[in-house]
C-alpha cells in the first residue's frame, strides 16, 4: 500500500515533503496528485491560451446560458432564417425561453413551484420549415443539436436502432462533453411514423409503433439514461455514459398526414353538441391544422403518455406562392443569396429577373415539392451557367425566365 509520505506530484514528480501543498485525486485504484506550484503553472497556461475573461466564460456553461435572449429576440432571430410560420415561432420562442429559465433555476432553491419541462411537438406538412426552426434555435443558443429520424428506431431487442442512440448522437455533437450534452436540443423528425395503427392499445406486439413510443418516454420525461458513446450495437464492449435528460429539450416534428380528418371530426361533434352557439367561430377549412389539439394526436395514434410529455403543441402552415417566393430571396442564407455568393467568389455578379423567380415558384408548386423543391429547380437552372461562368470574361450574369425555362425543359421531365 502506498505510504502517504511517498506520495508525489504526478506532474513534476516532487514528493509531498518538498511542496507546499498536494491536491489528491484520480480514480479508485489509480490515485494521482498535483502540487500547488503545478496548479499555478497550469492556470498561467490556460490564461495565455484563452485570456482571463474568455476562460471565465468557458468555465461555466450556465454562465453562457445567462445571456438567454427574450422570446421576442428569439423570434426575431428565427425571422431571419424562416419565412412565415409566426404561430410556430411564437410557441417555440416561449418554450425555449422557459426551458432555459428553468435550467438556470438554482436546484437548491426551487421552492414549492417546480417548472416542468416544455418539450415541443410541431405538426405540419413536409418541407414547411420544422427542421429549419429547430436548427435555427440551436444555432442561436449555441447548444449541441442533433436531428434524428423516428422511423429508424425499434423496440429494444429488434433489428434497428435503440432509442438511446439518439443521445449518442447528441453526445458526439457535444464532443463527448456530458455537461453540454445535458443542455442540448434534440429534433425528432417523423414522430408521426411511430404512431400505433389504431387508437386502441394493441394486444399483439407492435414493433415499430407503441414499443418505440414507450422507449422514448424515459428520454422525454427526464431520467438518467445509459448511453453507448459510439452508438448502435456494433460496439458491444463500450462503456456506457450516464446522461441525465432532465434538461435536454426535445422538439418533435411530423406531417401527420390525414390528421385534418380527425380534427374536422372532433370539431363537428363539438359544434353540433350542447354548446354549439358558443362554439361557432369562424373556421378556416383550408387549414384545419391550426386547430390541432392533443386529443387529435391521440386519435392519430400517439400514446397519451407521450403527448403528456410534449406539452407545447403547435402547427406549421402549408407554403403558398408568396411564401415560396420569399423563401427564394429573403432569408439570410436564401438560395438566391447562396448562388450570388458563389459567383461573387469568382468575381462575377449574378442576378435573377423577377419573372424567372416567379417561374421557379410555379415549377416548385407544379412538382408539389414545396420549399424542398426550390433548391433542386434552381440547381438545374444554374448548372450550365456555373460550368461556363468561371472560364468566361463576362462579369455580369442575369438569369431570365426564358433561360430558366429552357434549362428546366432540357433537364427535368
Ligand atoms: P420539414 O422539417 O418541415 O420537413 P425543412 O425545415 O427540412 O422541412 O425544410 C426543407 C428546406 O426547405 C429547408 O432547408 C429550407 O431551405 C426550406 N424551407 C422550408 N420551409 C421554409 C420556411 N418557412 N422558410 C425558409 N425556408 C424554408
Amino acid at each position: 500500500m502506498a505510504n502517504r509520505k511517498e506520495e508525489k506530484c504526478s506532474f513534476c514528480g516532487r514528493p509531498a515533503s518538498e511542496v507546499s501543498f498536494l491536491i489528491r485525486g484520480g480514480l479508485p485504484g489509480s490515485p494521482s496528485a498535483i502540487c500547488a506550484d503545478c496548479v499555478e503553472q497550469a492556470w498561467e497556461i490556460i490564461n495565455a491560451q484563452f485570456g482571463n475573461d474568455n476562460f471565465d466564460k468557458k468555465k461555466s456553461k450556465n454562465a453562457e446560458l445567462g445571456e438567454i435572449p427574450t422570446p421576442r429576440q428569439i423570434k426575431e432571430h428565427l425571422d431571419q432564417f424562416v419565412i412565415g410560420q409566426d404561430d410556430a415561432k411564437k410557441y417555440l420562442s416561449v418554450a425555449v425561453y422557459n426551458h432555459y429559465k428553468r435550467i438556470q433555476q438554482d436546484p437548491e432553491n426551487t421552492g414549492e413551484v417546480e417548472i416542468e419541462k416544455s418539450n415541443v411537438i410541431m405538426v405540419g406538412p413536409t418541407g414547411t420549415g420544422k427542421t429549419l426552426l429547430a436548427r435555427s434555435i440551436a444555432k442561436l443558443l449555441k447548444v449541441p443539436f442533433t436531428i434524428v429520424d423516428a422511423t429508424v428506431f425499434t423496440e429494444a431487442g429488434y433489428v434497428g436502432e435503440d432509442v438511446e442512440s439518439i443521445l449518442s448522437r447528441l453526445l458526439q455533437e457535444a464532443d463527448f462533453d456530458v455537461e453540454k450534452t445535458e443542455q442540448g436540443i434534440v429534433f425528432i423528425d417523423e414522430i408521426d411514423k411511430i404512431a400505433r395503427k389504431s387508437d386502441n392499445p394493441s394486444i399483439t406486439r407492435d414493433v415499430s409503433g407503441e414499443g418505440v413510443q414507450q422507449g422514448m418516454l424515459k428520454l422525454l420525461e427526464g431520467s438518467i439514461v445509459n448511453v453507448p458513446p459510439k452508438g448502435g450495437r456494433k460496439h458491444p464492449d463500450q462503456n456506457y455514459v450516464h446522461i441525465n435528460t432532465r434538461n435536454i429539450l426535445f422538439i418533435c416534428g411530423g406531417a401527420f398526414d390525414g390528421i385534418e380528418k380527425k380534427i374536422a371530426q372532433r370539431m363537428n361533434t363539438h359544434t353540433v353538441g350542447y354548446n354549439s352557439v358558443q362554439n361557432t367561430r369562424h373556421i378556416d377549412p383550408n387549414n384545419l391544422l391550426k386547430y390541432v389539439e392533443p386529443m387529435d394526436l391521440k386519435s392519430f395514434g400517439l400514446i397519451p403518455e407521450i403527448i403528456g410529455r410534449l406539452p407545447v403543441l403547435t402547427y406549421l402552415n402549408p407554403l403558398d406562392k408568396v411564401a415560396l417566393r420569399n423563401i427564394l430571396t429573403e432569408p439570410k442564407n436564401s438560395i438566391v443569396k447562396q448562388y450570388q455568393r458563389l459567383f461573387e467568389l469568382d468575381g462575377k455578379e449574378l442576378s435573377f429577373e423577377e419573372e424567372a423567380l416567379d417561374f421557379i415558384v410555379e415549377k416548385a408548386e407544379e412538382y408539389k415539392l414545396g420549399a424542398r423543391g426550390l433548391r433542386s429547380i434552381v440547381e438545374v437552372i444554374m448548372t450550365d451557367a456555373m460550368f461556363d461562368a468561371p472560364s468566361l470574361s463576362t462579369k455580369e450574369f442575369v438569369i431570365t425566365k426564358d433561360f430558366a425555362r429552357k434549362q428546366v425543359e432540357k433537364n427535368m421531365c
